[in-house]
């Protein structure tokens, strides 16, 4: 075996006398699971579809784990990861571990269908919310936790994959999340009473923890690693009593696997010495995201050294990473190398990509990639002996660029567009895509492949695009769109025109469920050579009297959904990307399209996780989109949407915007957003979504009536517009034509009653 490491527990230890397992040299703490060709993605959707089992779906995620657990090893890692492997989301999965399934949906059927309901719902019953993990693009499933939350540990699946490498002859290293981040993720269940926090339950849950401990140890499980990424973000000396508490008695669990505890996306700061404090064995420390100072905290401990990057696709400098390494081993027992985060996040192998240009190539490193540099970072720093790494002065902040030129107060602006666009009270509209047929995919395709020549497939976009604007007349929406039928992604189509990025073929990262995205590369300076959106703006203009809204993707988005050069501040990039922006709000006003929505689900996203430093990126995430609309006159109504990201906790950025309307996801959160004394008090446009675009369901008229009853009683008639959470891309046109029909009913319905 390779090299590894290996101690024996202070003699006089009253908690295990047992010697401490080794830890491997170089680790990863998780790995990509939908499958190098999305095998993941298509085995989920026939299953969705009826056309296959779940016991055809459970073949295929034991294939995957093999086919995973097999190239690891080949890759030179020893001691894999287990249990990193979902049908679905990993947060949804521990809720399953622990027994908090909420009770309705437990008539749902077997365990697959209880599953899947409440991560995508079933009949006559939503989905829990999703909303984003930590600062990624990654959606992960919200648990929901009451004071009578069962807690009852279910620990087939960890047990399953731990037995399914150990039949290869690998011994691996079960994660879960740990009890405090699962429970700082949560919510509490809709019938809880006020001030309840499902952190109350952390003593209850850490008996579910402790059977799964012993569960996983009974297999023979050496090490388990528990995933707290949420103490990265500030927490209050209640909840790190809690967490010192909490790993104190699960680490004096009697016969327990020896206990890692993973910190990623960020600085564990003042946790590091809580953590350090308890029985844990091991701790991982994210530094590429944090810093090396307080370190010596590690003392005694094996500390798992986060260098080589989870969240971007560049290669690691072993002249950066070494130092690094040897400024952790100053401090600790033992120190494995291992990467900063779970690889999710990055796609599987840079091999599968042979378009790109070499000069880029070179520059760049996927998970597998990513594998083989811990593995030699690991076996250099056996032999290194050079300085341990110094923290360079903190560089000098310059000023934020201007938000461009204002444009004129809300209420001039508003009364120009009302003469011009003359909109009923409670305007109906969607927030920009529409199906993607296989047909224009496979289109697309064939025009990569050579097959199909660009004009054909041109074609076929105005086709599909007339399609959509009658299909909007019939249904009787007032705000049409195009449908974005000529778009592969939101991102990766701008990404596409600009210079500056390059796009990758197989490069796919998981984005919920089945769907993943490819992210561009953003490797040099943003520039729009020509015109993106505009003719088919202006085709689709051309095919109706009613209002079609021209469709962007803000600066920040296409930044946060791309991996980004990290030679230049991120804010300098966004600025780039916004002028590129702006060169088109410009244009397309030019060419006549009365409405621009510049999308931004991203915003809430890219805040830092501490709140240092959230005013000042939100100061020039704000400005950036300024000044990407700012060059739009009154008369042009800028329309922005977010969605899926807790968006309700900064409606004061939002408002920032400045936006003439803002498209917010509401349906699938339950309608929290409603609750925000801000949205009260909110001055322009606002449609708070009637409907849940992820879910297959099609909500029927009263459940939109509802909705739009709940958003009047917050939300001036003159100033709510009806629409759903979010594009509808996903959705089949039998779905979305059901689904709008009944929207714009219920719409109808309750302008008459005004
Ligand atoms: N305009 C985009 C669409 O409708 C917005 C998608 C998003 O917010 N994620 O698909
Ligand atoms: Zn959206």
């Amino acid at each position: 075996t390779a090299v590894s490491i290996r101690r024996r527990s202070d003699e006089g230890d009253s908690v295990s006398a047992a010697p401490e397992p080794s830890f491997p040299a170089a680790t990863i703490l998780g790995y990509p699971r939908i499958g190098p060709r999305r095998e993941l993605k298509r085995a989920l959707e026939s299953y969705w579809e009826g056309a296959t089992t779940a016991e055809e779906l459970r073949a295929t995620g034991r294939r995957l784990r093999e086919a995973s657990w097999r190239r690891l090893a080949a890759l030179g890692l020893e001691g894999p990861p287990s249990n990193t492997f979902s049908l679905y989301d990993q947060v949804l999965d521990t809720a399953v571990l622990l027994g908090a399934v909420p009770e309705r949906y437990r008539r749902a059927g077997g365990p697959e269908e209880v599953y899947f309901a409440m991560a995508r719902g079933a009949d006559g019953l939503a989905p829990l919310r999703m909303t984003k993990w930590f600062d990624t693009n990654y959606h992960y499933i919200v648990p929901e936790i009451g004071p009578d939350t069962a807690f009852v540990a279910d620990p087939a699946k960890p047990v399953g994959e731990f037995r399914e490498a150990l039949a290869l002859g690998l011994r691996t290293r079960p994660v879960l999340i740990g009890p405090i981040t699962f429970l700082l993720l949560a919510e509490a269940a809709p019938d809880a009473p006020a001030g309840f926090a499902p952190f109350d339950r952390l003593a209850d849950v850490l008996g579910a923890y402790e059977d799964v401990l012993r569960a996983l140890a009974a297999e023979g499980a050496e090490w388990v690693q528990l995933d707290e990424p949420a103490l990265v973000a500030d927490r209050t000396p209640e909840e790190l009593a809690a967490t010192a508490a909490a790993y104190d008695r699960l680490g004096t669990l009697p016969g327990r696997p020896a206990l890692f505890v993973a910190s990623y996306f960020g600085d564990l700061g003042p946790a590091l010495p809580v953590l350090a404090r308890t029985p844990v064995e091991a701790i991982g420390v994210d530094l590429v995201r944090g810093g090396v100072s307080g370190l010596a905290a590690l003392a005694g401990k094996t500390a798992v050294a986060g260098v080589v990057s989870g969240r971007d696709v560049w290669r690691t400098d072993p002249e950066r990473a070494l130092p690094l390494l040897a400024a952790v081993r100053k401090h600790a027992a033992r120190v494995a190398v291992s990467t900063s985060c779970s690889l999710l996040h990055v796609p599987y192998d840079l091999d599968a990509e042979t378009g790109l240009d070499p000069a880029l190539r070179e520059r760049l490193a996927f998970a597998d990639q990513k594998v083989a540099e811990v593995v030699e970072l690991a076996r250099r720093l056996a032999g290194y002996d050079g300085p341990p790494y110094q923290a360079p002065p903190a560089p000098v902040e310059t000023a934020a660029p201007p938000a461009g030129a204002g444009r004129s107060p809300y209420p001039v602006r508003a009364a120009a567009q009302a003469a011009h666009l003359r909109l009923p009270p409670l305007p109906t509209t969607t927030i920009g895509s529409f199906p993607q047929t296989e047909e224009l995919r496979a289109a697309r395709a064939a025009v990569a492949a050579g097959t199909l020549p660009v004009e054909e497939y041109d074609e076929r976009v105005r086709a599909e695009i007339e399609r959509v604007i009658r299909l909007q007349e019939r249904l009787g929406l007032d705000v049409l769109v195009h449908g974005e039928p000529e778009r592969n992604d939101m991102v990766q189509y701008f990404a596409e025109h600009l210079d500056g990025f390059a796009v990758t073929r197989h490069g796919w990262v998981q984005s919920y469920g089945s769907r993943c995205t490819r992210p561009p590369i953003l490797y040099g300076d943003v520039r729009r050579p020509a015109p993106i959106t505009v003719r088919w703006a202006r085709y689709a203009a051309s095919l109706t009297d009613r209002p079609v809204k021209g469709m962007l993707t803000g600066p920040v988005t296409i930044v946060a959904w791309s991996f980004v050069r990290d030679d230049l501040p991120l804010r300098d990039v966004v600025f780039q990307v916004a002028d590129a922006i702006r060169e088109e709000v410009r244009d397309l006003e030019a060419a006549g399209v009365p409405i621009i929505q510049v999308d931004e689900p991203a915003l809430r996203e890219m805040m830092p996780l501490r709140r240092e430093g959230r005013d000042a990126y939100l100061a020039w995430a704000v400005a950036a989109y300024r000044r990407a609309t700012s060059g739009a006159g009154d008369r042009t109504q800028i329309h922005t949407h977010l969605c899926y990201s807790d968006a309700d906790q900064i409606l004061d950025a939002i408002d920032g915007l400045d936006a003439d309307v803002t498209s917010i996801e509401s349906a699938r959160s339950h309608g929290r957003i409603l609750g925000e004394p801000a949205l009260r008090d909110f001055p322009r446009g606002i449609g708070p979504g009637v409907y849940d675009i992820h879910s297959p369901r099609v909500p029927d008229e009263a459940e939109v009536e509802k909705a739009l009853r709940a958003a009047l009683e917050v939300v001036p008639p003159d100033r709510l517009w009806v629409n759903p959470d979010c594009g509808l891309k996903t959705r089949t046109y039998p779905q979305v034509e059901a689904s709008l029909a009944n929207i714009v009913a219920a719409a109808r319905r309750l302008r008459a009653a005004l």
